[in-house]
């Protein structure tokens, strides 16, 4: 985890989203049914509303070992955080359809990290195959504060 850079981050309430790099497949249970991730970069969105806001659970996402609490900890732990956005009194559900608005996002899990949302396919969406890191910190513009990690 590359500590140094996540110095910034903002410790309120708000919105983030992460970018997520499997290697290889992978597949878990979600909701008592089996799923399945091919080899890609997935985007995450999620809002932090607890003690240490933003900084505090993107802190938590980036520890690869941990009890399994969000559906997110299963790429979180076999994945690569590649990017953090982070967005101080935003909306999850706003990056969603920001995201979403792009070419080539898709939804690869319909309800993965939605189960309470009433508005989005999923809080997880897959991003385009050809996409490379030098492209992500325009996914969401100027609006949100982004850090980046090189492989
Ligand atoms: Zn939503």
């Amino acid at each position: 985890m590359p500590s140094v850079g996540f110095r910034d981050i903002p410790a309120i309430p708000g919105a983030y989203a992460l970018v997520i790099g499997l290697a290889g497949g992978l597949a878990f249970e979600l909701r008592g049914r089996q799923v399945a991730l091919v080899p890609g970069a997935y985007l995450y969105c999620g809002s932090a509303h607890g003690p240490g806001g933003i900084a505090a659970r993107v802190g938590r996402h980036a520890r690869r070992r941990k009890k399994r609490h969000w559906h997110v900890d299963h790429l979180t732990a076999a994945g690569r955080l590649a990017a953090i956005y982070a967005l101080p009194g935003g909306s999850e559900c706003a990056l969603v359809e920001q995201a979403l608005a792009l070419d080539g996002v898709g939804v690869p899990i319909r309800g993965f990290g939605a189960s309470d949302c009433r508005s989005c396919a999923a809080h997880l969406l897959s991003l385009p195959e050809k996409s490379a890191p030098a492209g992500w910190p325009r996914l969401f513009g100027d609006s949100a504060g982004s850090w980046h990690f090189a492989g």
